[in-house]
């Protein structure tokens, strides 16, 4: 591993400061475990000069609610989110979905803003010591649309022959499910908007920005919510597909519903067709299935990918379903 600065901010102010300082030669760090990986196996095009550690600020690791909202800080981590009775009972999608990402210690370290701001997945991408300059590393190709594309996009890439990698988060299709809003030390956004299709970034984000918390509002009466995903090992994976739903009923009629598939696109999926299909109907297997089908209708598998369509379909059809218990 090359050298860098270690910088501990003591305030947002500092650690937004250095970053101006250092444009985009520098890198937040949070709990480090997607970072320091791609600096270990050099898979940055340009090395950080320097990393701005945010764990020393301190504020950023509360969870509260006020007014309603639950407020969770960017770093707290994917398990004190998992082992939250709160977020168990009023936020399940989100609980379940810390829960089942990565493994113990991952969680343990791993933080909710990590989470939401970690790199894409692609394994030319992500192969040591940069052999294989691709689109994203500002290369003339993807080399995933002739290649191995087992775990690529199945709606396409980020434009035409352009990216094909996957979101890999878990807990992001949860957020979207659930309507989060996320707070940056320049502004307030909407989860919709937050994720970009795009080979230059994955976020919103610039690159002296940084996210402070992220905010989820009271869930409506006769809410419920679920997520489900499917990897290789139960112990410590990416999701091969995941999907939170969130469904909101009213004398046993659907009155809106958030479907959000995500590792199948370039960015979480919101299924809208889905969601569409969903109103006033009951949550029973005849109305998931049709859901679940238009989750899927618009898919554009890659030659090697063609599985993930059948796992999204019956993933969307068990969290909606899912939903009728939680
Ligand atoms: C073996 C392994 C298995 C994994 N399995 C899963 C899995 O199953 N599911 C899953 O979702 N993830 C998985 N991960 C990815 C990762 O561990 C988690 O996503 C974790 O939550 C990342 O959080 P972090 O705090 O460690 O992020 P860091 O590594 O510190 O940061 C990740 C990125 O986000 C940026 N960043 C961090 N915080 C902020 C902020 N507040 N504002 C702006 N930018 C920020 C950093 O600059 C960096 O680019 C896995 C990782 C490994 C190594
Ligand atoms: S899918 Fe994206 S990251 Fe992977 S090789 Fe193609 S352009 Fe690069």
């Amino acid at each position: 591993m090359r050298k860098f600065k270690h910088i501990n901010a003591r305030t947002v102010e500092e650690a937004t400061d250095a970053l101006m300082r250092y444009g985009d030669k520098a890198c937040i760090i949070a709990g480090g475990t997607d970072l320091l990986g791609k600096m270990k196996d050099e898979i940055l095009p340009s090395y950080p000069e320097a990393l701005i550690n945010i764990k020393t600020i301190p504020g950023l690791d509360s969870l509260r609610e006020e007014k309603g909202q639950l407020r969770i800080g960017t770093l707290v981590t994917l398990e004190d989110i998992a082992d939250n009775p709160r977020i168990q009972s009023r936020y399940p999608a989100l609980a379940q979905a810390a829960g089942r990402s990565a493994s113990p210690h991952l969680r343990a370290m791993g933080t909710i803003g990590g989470n939401l701001c970690q790199d894409i997945r692609c394994w030319y991408y992500r192969n040591p010591n940069n052999r294989f300059p691709c689109l994203r590393k500002g290369g003339g190709r993807c080399y995933a649309i002739d290649g191995d594309n087992r775990y690529h996009s199945i709606f396409g890439g980020s434009v035409e022959e352009g990216c094909y990698a996957v979101h890999p988060s878990d807990t992001a299709p949860a957020l979207v499910a659930l309507n989060a809003e996320i707070v940056t030390t320049k502004r307030t956004v909407g989860i919709d908007d937050f994720f970009l299709v795009d080979v230059e970034k994955s976020t919103v984000l610039d690159c002296d920005e940084i996210v402070t918390e992220i905010r989820l509002p009271q869930p409506p009466k006769g809410s419920h919510s679920a997520f489900l995903k499917v990897a290789l090992r139960k112990s410590i994976d990416f999701p091969i597909v995941n999907c939170a739903a969130s469904v909101v009923a009213s004398s046993g009629k659907i009155e809106s519903a958030r479907i959000c598939l995500n590792a199948v696109y370039v960015k979480p999926y919101r299924a809208i067709k889905a969601e569409k299909k969903l109103k006033g109907k009951t949550v029973d297997e005849a109305a998931a299935e049709e859901a679940a089908a238009a989750a899927v209708s618009d898919a554009k598998p890659m030659k090697d990918n063609r599985y993930m369509v059948q796992i999204a379909r019956t993933l969307a059809t068990r969290s909606i379903l899912a939903c009728k218990n939680t």
